[in-house]
């Protein structure tokens, strides 16, 4: 039997373009070598202006949950009030982290497939004095967007002195937003919709967010402290903990590759592609767990029909052996559903290879299902949005 790797179509990993690969297998220099001192510099520089950001960019080896507990730290203190909202599984996770950190803790927790409203959000700050609002802006439990652009908005206008902090780790790099639309720190990872390997956190924190930070006493967290690692950024000669060097790379053709897309343009991408994949999978008779017009771009939960549930391993498994890797659904939804991740640097291609093999998992799982019905209407859809085959 040919050994070949199922296409990788869970919500991060994702699949990784060949010349992001051909990074992260380069010869590994020293990082106090001039030649990555210069690659290091001009990736921080190029994070800072392709998302519009007036503070600091940051690239720190670890994973998203790190990114996560990076942008609290630095922006909160002890004692200051902080309104986490919650859509699903990784809101859930931003509320323990903040209940550790001695916080005034207020949260807001929406019903699976829901998010929390921007007029709920509203109510809660006109009612009561805080300093920072951490909000998700894409829940990969679920697949609802929050829509930040929007909310950012009604910060600005209604409540200008509390910091925003966005979890992106499912939306950068796919989803588009800028810095300058009043976000004080955004944070992403490197596998979801910025299309590498895992291990890296990127953040961006607007300049008074780097200044509230610059005006705390010393934080108690040391590795995640922005103020520890502002001149790194600055200046890649200093040294405070090794970068990881061929990420680092890696993430600069990352970013390459998004900018040649454009942000917008891939914006748009995948949201016809996030369309397309619910209407054809959706076909088959599984129930999208997400309100329709909160459904994200980059990942989509799908509910089993009546019965099918007992089902979910086994399906997944079928599916996985017919070449995608799917993943099920966390939480209060576990076992009721399945998660398909669409973002990042895939194709028409990579779709009709998805919705072939969830077919074929259907049929080996005995569902009642047409084999090549969801992929007609995936074909007839990504005719419609032109294609892109080529990606
Ligand atoms: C994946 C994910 C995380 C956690 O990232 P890790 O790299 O697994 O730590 C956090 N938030 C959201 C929205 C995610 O999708």
């Amino acid at each position: 039997m040919i050994q070949v790797n199922p296409l990788v179509m869970v919500p991060g990993p994702t699949p990784i373009a060949r010349s992001i690969q051909e990074q992260m297998a380069k010869e590994t220099i020293a990082f106090h070598d001039p030649r990555f001192i210069a690659d290091f510099d001009a990736l921080v520089l190029e994070l800072k202006n392709t998302w519009r950001c007036d503070g600091m960019a940051f690239a720190v080896a670890g994973s998203g949950t790190m990114a996560m507990e990076m942008a609290v730290s630095n922006t909160a203190r002890r004692g200051d009030s902080v309104l986490v909202c919650s859509n699903g599984h990784f809101g859930d996770r931003y509320i323990d982290i903040c209940s550790r950190k001695g916080y005034d803790l207020d949260t807001i927790k929406a019903p699976p497939g829901d998010t929390v409203s921007l007029e709920e959000i509203d109510e809660r700050l006109a009612g009561k004095k805080t300093d920072v609002l951490v909000v998700t802006h894409v829940e990969t439990s679920t697949g609802v967007e929050l829509p930040l652009f929007e909310l950012a908005d009604m910060m600005r206008l209604k409540h200008p002195d509390v910091l925003l902090v966005a979890d992106g780790v499912a939306s950068a790099g796919a989803v588009e937003f800028y810095m300058d639309w009043g976000i004080d720190v955004m944070l992403t990872c490197s596998q979801k919709g910025m299309g590498m390997a895992p291990g890296l956190g990127i953040l961006w924190a607007s300049q008074r967010a780097i200044e509230k930070r610059l005006n705390m006493p010393a934080i108690a967290e040391s590795y995640i402290d922005f103020a520890k690692w502002i001149p790194v950024m600055k200046d890649a000669r200093a040294y405070w903990g090794t970068p990881p060097i061929n990420m680092i790379w890696a993430l600069a053709e990352a970013v390459r590759i998004i900018k040649g897309e454009g942000i917008g343009e891939r914006d748009r991408r995948h949201r016809r592609f996030a369309a397309a994949v619910r209407k054809s999978v959706s076909s088959l008779g599984f129930k999208l767990a997400a309100d329709e017009h909160l459904a994200s771009p980059t990942v989509s939960a799908f509910l089993y029909p009546e019965g099918a549930q007992a089902k979910d391993e086994e399906f997944r498994a079928a599916v996985y052996d017919e070449g995608a890797h799917i993943a099920g659904c966390q939480g209060d939804l576990a076992g009721a559903g399945f998660r398909v991740g669409h973002m990042g640097n895939i194709t028409a291609n990579t779709l009709v290879s998805l919705v072939a093999a969830i077919e074929r998992g259907c049929l080996r799982c005995g569902y009642p299902i047409k084999p090549g019905s969801a992929l007609a209407v995936l074909q007839e859809e990504l005719v419609a949005i032109g294609s892109q085959g080529r990606g």
